[in-house]
């Protein structure tokens, strides 16, 4: 993890500092706890509800409680003492997943609820949830030829159902902590993370995990056939695992963003398509494509505007898709490799 740009930024914390990060038996908050971590902080505390055994990272010196946060009594225990609260955790996966899983979606709602009131009651000085791009108002995400989504264009509200909705409920949360209690929060709208150590096979895989498995599985079988979900045509921006951590680090610290929505993306669109034929060149191969047009594809089109990140942090995800694609079908190659050998792996 690139924690060298992380050195410089000014939190106002001890090193000793307790620091809660939550779903950190998965990925973006496993990466977080690394990264505090390799930072130098010493005092971590990590809670998912998953048994530790099923953590996709388990960070050395930090210390790992497998404990549901939907359940108002663990919420309590595991803001005991902390200074920051960083709730990532959320029932969650690609279209696949949040198209057919509304409910579970929506339940998450319970664990920001009950987390963001024992963080005020307990007194910790900052608190961060992860929204999603999936919080927009899906009838601006129409068309391929999107318009980068900015802020304001959450409201009015006609979010994703399920996940984008309790998205935007968690977020009004934050926002209202901060005016009526002083609670200091903030909210950074994630859009498509991916990158070493996601989820790749199982059900709840993003496409660019997906894809780079199908690849592997069509060179593994010899099949040489990719099957795309919808036509291929949908556009999307994926932002690189290192420029989320060091996001969710910058917009915590910044108290111009308190309690202000902000876009944590990469701007640089792609189709599906042409993600196929990028993770083609990476593997060194050609594939026959078959499209299945009833799969789950979410909305047409979906990019990040980073005005506004860029006006307050001077910074946006920069990490090129190319590099990071690369670095992502270089651990799932490994990780498939592994899992023919019956080794233990990542998966949801
Ligand atoms: P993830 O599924 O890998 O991690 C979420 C973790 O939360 C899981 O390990 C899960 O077990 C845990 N969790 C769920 N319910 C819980 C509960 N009741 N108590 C304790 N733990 C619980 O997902 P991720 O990609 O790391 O996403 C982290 C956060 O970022 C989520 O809030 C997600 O909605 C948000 N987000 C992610 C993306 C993305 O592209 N990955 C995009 C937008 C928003």
């Amino acid at each position: 993890m690139n924690s060298g740009h992380g050195a410089q930024i000014d939190r106002k914390l001890n090193k000793d500092d307790l620091i809660l990060i939550t779903g950190a038996g998965g990925f973006i908050a496993g990466a977080l706890a690394r990264y505090f971590h390799d930072l130098g902080y010493t005092r971590i505390r990590a809670v998912d509800r998953k048994p530790l055994p099923d953590w996709y990272q388990r960070v050395p010196g930090v210390e790992s409680l497998s404990m549901d946060l939907s359940e108002k009594q663990n919420a309590i225990r595991a803001v005991g003492g902390a200074v920051e609260v960083y709730n990532l955790a959320a029932d969650m996966g690609g279209m696949g997943f949040i198209e057919h899983f509304r409910v579970e979606c929506l339940r998450s709602i319970l664990v920001n609820t009950h987390l963001i009131e024992a963080a005020w009651k307990a007194g910790a000085r900052r608190y961060f949830f992860s929204s999603s791009a999936c919080a927009y108002n899906t009838d601006l995400q129409k068309d391929p030829n999107v318009r980068a989504l900015k802020e304001s264009d959450a409201y009015p509200a006609m979010a994703e159902r399920g996940y984008g909705w309790e998205k935007l409920i968690s977020e009004m949360f934050c926002q209202e902590y901060w005016a009526e209690r002083g609670l200091m929060t903030f909210i950074a709208r994630l859009h498509n993370i991916y990158g070493p150590y996601g989820t790749w096979f199982g059900g709840r895989e993003k496409a660019p995990a997906a894809i780079c498995r199908k690849v592997l599985e069509a060179i593994d079988s010899g099949r040489m056939e990719i099957e795309i979900w919808g036509d291929g045509n949908q556009t999307r921006s994926f932002c690189f695992i290192e420029d989320c951590v060091l996001g969710i680090d910058r917009i915590m610290h910044c108290d111009q963003l308190i309690a202000t929505p902000i876009n944590l993306g990469s701007s640089e669109l792609v189709s599906i398509n042409n993600l196929v034929s990028m993770v083609e060149e990476i593997a060194g191969v050609k594939l026959n494509r078959t499209y299945d047009l009833h799969a789950p594809q979410g909305v047409a089109g979906r990019n990040s505007d980073n005005t506004f990140i860029q006006s307050v942090l001077g910074w946006e995800p920069r990490t090129p898709l190319r590099v990071g694609m690369e670095k992502t079908y270089a651990w799932i190659a490994q990780q498939f490799a592994d899992r023919k050998l019956g080794r233990r792996v990542v998966r949801d």
